[in-house]
């Protein structure tokens, strides 16, 4: 079999072997070329060591710090460079103790995770596949390289690997990696909460994430991931994660909106402590907590004086925001609840209908009431909240001269202005627009 590398991958390949090494695109590239994707980023395997490499390739960096690997950028191409190896045992489950070069091929695609991952391609052997990875593929299949048991022990990160590619790929995983997976899912713990985010926050995205959820959940590595807020408890809860997993893929492959999705089913607080667990940045934090505070605010809003009231925290831009989350929302969990689509409609409608919402779009402000006699103080902010809640309901009231002469109509004194404060929010509620 014959596949056209791209040009700095086949003259990184010529230059070793010109210098007397073997040398071989491996892994995901040769993966993802057979599936007929565009691969990102290549990795390379050769017979050369690390200083033989850097020699090579001065200007390449070398990037994690145990495994001798060196990258090369060839223009938006990541190249990544790594001495054949075969891997010792590994007694902490995340590193081999020690590694031993090798110039076979055949070793190092050995020490792989996947029969998919474990190809390897140079122009003069064409594919080189032990593990019969081209089989899998075609089946769509992920299968452990070797006793399954023992590679997920080595590295439990394997199995988080496993879930992601079955989302990023559609693929299944077969009957014995997928039991091995099970019996070993407990040794997740020792894998640090960043690594199983970053592979987490891969499978979120990915186009079959519901499918990669189903499996996160049979093959048990929920509260590895969401500790103590999986499983969500209480009878919507779990009807929303059922929800979730059968309708997740189709709210936008976006990480905060993917994310919001998830924790939405959960109990908000042990959400917001389950997303600090995972080590989630604080800036996304804030976002998640504000979104989902947004979204049960407007599952609650019983009309739309209360859904612009909401809205009044945000500003234009968070408007329209919130209106795509909640359309993201309404699409997983909507399911056939009229009242939620319509509730979305209702959303957008106010969203693009450009009634005033927020206190900067009141045609009067703060200053204007101080010139009316008001003396500075919280009550010109609640006078102005009051005001507003009355534009929500009659947009057609925020004219300046109409709001002066609403509020001109009592007298500046203490208890009048109490009652206008009243009469205001009376007006607000009684109303129809
Ligand atoms: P991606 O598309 O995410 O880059 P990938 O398969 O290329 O997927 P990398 O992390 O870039 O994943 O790793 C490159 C290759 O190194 C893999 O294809 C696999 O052969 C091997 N590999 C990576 N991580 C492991 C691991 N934890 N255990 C065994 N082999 C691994
Ligand atoms: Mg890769």
């Amino acid at each position: 079999m014959q596949i056209a590398l791209p040009e700095n991958v086949t003259a990184i390949l010529d230059l070793f072997k010109t210098s007397g090494f073997k040398a071989y695109a491996v892994g995901g590239a040769v993966r993802d070329v057979l599936l007929g994707l565009d691969p990102q980023e290549w990795d390379l395997a050769t017979s050369a060591s690390l200083e033989q490499i850097t020699a090579l390739f001065p200007e390449s960096r070398l990037i994690g710090e145990k495994y001798a690997v060196v990258r090369v950028l060839q223009g938006e191409t990541e190249i990544d460079i790594a001495s054949m190896r075969i891997d010792g045992c590994y007694s902490d489950h995340r590193r081999p103790d020690q590694v031993e070069l090798t110039d076979r091929i055949e070793e190092d695609l050995a020490r792989r995770d996947f029969t998919i991952n474990g190809m390897a391609y140079s122009a003069e052997g064409g594919l080189i596949d032990p593990f019969d990875g081209q089989r899998d593929i075609k089946a769509h299949m992920l299968r452990a390289i070797g006793k399954s048991e023992d590679r997920f022990s080595e590295d439990p990160l394997r199995i988080l690997r496993a879930l992601r590619f079955s989302g990023q790929l559609g693929f299944d995983i077969a009957l014995e990696t997928f039991t091995s997976m099970q019996k070993t899912v407990f040794l997740l713990e020792r894998i640090s909460m960043d690594r199983r985010r970053e592979e987490f926050d891969k499978l979120l995205t990915s186009k079959n994430a519901g499918k990669a959820l189903r499996m996160c959940v049979s093959v048990g590595s929920m509260p590895f991931l969401l500790g103590e807020a999986y499983p969500p408890s209480g009878e919507r809860a779990e009807a929303n994660f059922s929800l979730l997993l059968q309708k997740i893929d189709l709210s936008s492959r976006d990480l905060r909106v993917r994310r919001t999705m998830l924790f939405y089913c959960v109990e908000k607080q042990k959400a917001i402590s389950a997303a600090k667990i995972l080590g989630i940045d604080s800036e996304s934090r804030k976002n998640l907590e504000r979104d989902l505070s947004l979204l049960r605010e407007l599952m609650l809003a019983s009309d739309r004086y209360e859904i612009k009231a909401i809205l009044s925290s945000c500003d234009r831009e968070g408007v329209m925001e919130t209106v795509k989350l909640f359309q993201e929302y309404q699409i997983v969990f909507a399911g056939e609840n009229s009242s939620t689509i319509s509730r979305s409609k209702l959303l957008s409608e106010i969203a693009e209908s450009g009634d005033p919402l927020f206190l900067e779009e009141l045609a009067l402000n703060g200053q204007d009431l101080l010139n009316e006699g008001f003396p500075q103080g919280k009550e010109v902010g609640e006078l102005l909240d009051g005001l507003l809640k009355l534009v929500h309901k009659d947009p057609g009231m925020n004219e300046r001269a109409k709001l002066l002469k609403t509020i001109k109509q009592t007298k500046p004194d203490r208890s009048e202005r109490i009652s206008l404060r009243e009469r205001i929010s009376g007006i607000a509620k009684n109303r129809r627009t």
